[in-house]
């Protein structure tokens, strides 16, 4: 568990801080105020600065490395692809174009057996929208507050997350609901069951509300990543199937982040029984070696655009590297039981340890998740389950976090920490000894969130 790093040479680093600061303009950022890490390298689990620091990557690059670092099967395949053909229009058949979408359809459940290239998850959300809008000829589409889909125009309509408010125009025709939460329940529920019954009637009667004629897709992450790991109750995904039925709605599951292997399975559905009529996905399609994401299309729909023209494309749909670097993911993934080793670390390692940590820190509230898909929800108090840092909170306001986060790199892990949650998602193919020494690092670090609880003993 000891991987080469590149020899320390801050003046490099400060080489490469001076030119991004310069000229790289930041997503989501204020470019005044923020410094980003300049990093040498990286190799399966981890990655390193120019100082000598070597982090265990328990973000995985905006959950998204889900075969780690520079794996040299997939490396190896995208030199011997732009050997052979760096770009080809979407307009030709090509080899790894098609074998990729072959490798991706026979893991998709039921018939959606079509596959639409894009660079990305968001393209592939406003592809998903589209293709419901034009199959069903409605005009709106549903989704949940606690949710992020990604920042083109449909896709951050539907976001549910803050990051939508200074771009929604009210335009897109997206509705919001609520889905199941049973530890911060907008039903008042106490148990799964409940949540499960009530966050049904509540999408039902919203439908009713709105107008059944008038909603083309409810679309929903599988297990809402962004948001807080919020795995459904049993019921809820195929409840969700049966009113789209009813109601003639295209159900779309978003398995940009949950899909290829992070969950434990290929893809999140696959734990409910469930068949969406469309799947987005992206990150671990291809860990993210080449931009690519994808929409995957039943049947019905896909025969809707046979006599005529789909209308939409993109110059880069089906990038002869980025689906080279596909098939090499995915059949590195089946190989090595990838998948499988997700599963395991996250029955065996993940999920016993933070709840074993949840019992001992005051400001772990819950622990939510599966495979290497988990959240810790961090709070002020347990009883009355106040969130450590309020909502949507910056600067001084979200100190505790920052603390936590900072805590987290001094031990050498670097978190992925979002509103009051930190969430543990490292590669799918991390090691059993790699987690758990992750995990010690995290357990550490959370005293400087118990520090902010209202727990006896704390400061
Ligand atoms: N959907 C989900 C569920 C996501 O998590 C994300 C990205 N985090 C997106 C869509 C958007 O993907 P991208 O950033 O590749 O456009």
């Amino acid at each position: 568990t000891s991987p080469r790093t590149t020899a320390p040479d801050p003046a490099a680093g400060e080489a490469v801080r001076a030119a991004d600061r310069a000229h790289v303009f930041h997503s989501w950022s204020a470019q005044g105020l923020i410094d980003p890490l300049p990093v040498a390298g990286g190799e399966g689990s981890y990655f390193w600065d120019y100082d000598g620091n070597r982090y265990l990557d328990f973000s995985s690059q905006l959950v998204n490395t889900n075969i780690g670092h520079q794996h040299p099967k997939v490396v190896a395949a995208i030199q011997e692809q732009a050997g052979r053909m760096c770009t080809m229009a979407p307009g030709f058949a090509v080899d790894v174009r098609a074998e990729a979408a072959r490798l991706v359809a026979e893991r998709t459940p039921g018939n959606l057996d079509k596959i639409f290239w894009t660079n990305g998850g968001a393209e592939a959300v406003e592809n998903a929208v589209r293709m419901a809008k034009l199959h069903t000829g409605r005009p709106k589409v549903m989704s949940t507050y606690r949710s992020y889909h990604g920042h083109t125009s449909a896709a951050i309509h539907l976001t549910g997350d803050p990051r939508r408010w200074a771009n929604d125009t009210g335009a897109a025709g997206a509705v919001h609901f609520f889905g199941p939460h049973l530890y911060r329940s907008h039903f008042y529920a106490e148990t799964e069951e409940q949540e499960c019954e009530r966050a049904l009637a509540h999408l039902e009667e919203t439908i009713v509300y709105e107008g059944p004629s008038t909603i083309a897709a409810v679309v929903l992450e599988t297990i809402a990543g962004t948001a807080g790991v919020l795995v459904p109750p049993p019921g809820y995904l195929a409840g969700v199937r049966e009113i789209c039925d009813r109601h003639g709605i295209v159900f779309v599951l978003d398995e940009v982040m949950a899909g290829f292997g992070r969950s434990g399975a290929w893809f999140a559905a696959d734990h409910f029984g469930v068949t969406p009529d469309l799947i987005t996905f992206a990150k671990g399609v291809n860990s993210g070696y080449v931009p690519l994401g994808g929409v995957a299309i039943s049947a019905e729909i896909a025969a809707r655009f046979d006599q005529r023209p789909y209308p939409g494309g993109l110059t880069y749909s089906g990038h002869p590297l980025a689906c080279g670097s596909a098939v090499a993911t995915i059949n590195t993934m089946a190989e090595e039981g990838i998948v499988e080793n997700a599963a395991h670390i996250g029955e065996s390692v993940i999920g016993p340890a933070l709840r074993e940590m949840a019992e001992r820190h005051p400001s772990v509230g819950e622990v939510r998740g599966m495979g290497t898909f988990w959240a810790l929800d961090l709070v002020r108090d347990k009883v009355t389950r106040e969130p450590l840092v309020p909502y949507n909170a910056s600067g001084p306001d979200n100190a505790p976090m920052a603390e936590f986060a900072a805590a987290c790199k001094r031990g050498g892990v670097w978190p992925f920490v979002n509103m009051n949650r930190t969430h543990v998602v490292p590669p799918c193919n991390i090691t059993e000894a790699e987690a758990k020494e992750g995990l010690a690092v995290l357990d550490e670090a959370l005293s400087a969130a118990d520090a902010h609880t209202s727990a006896p003993g704390a400061s």
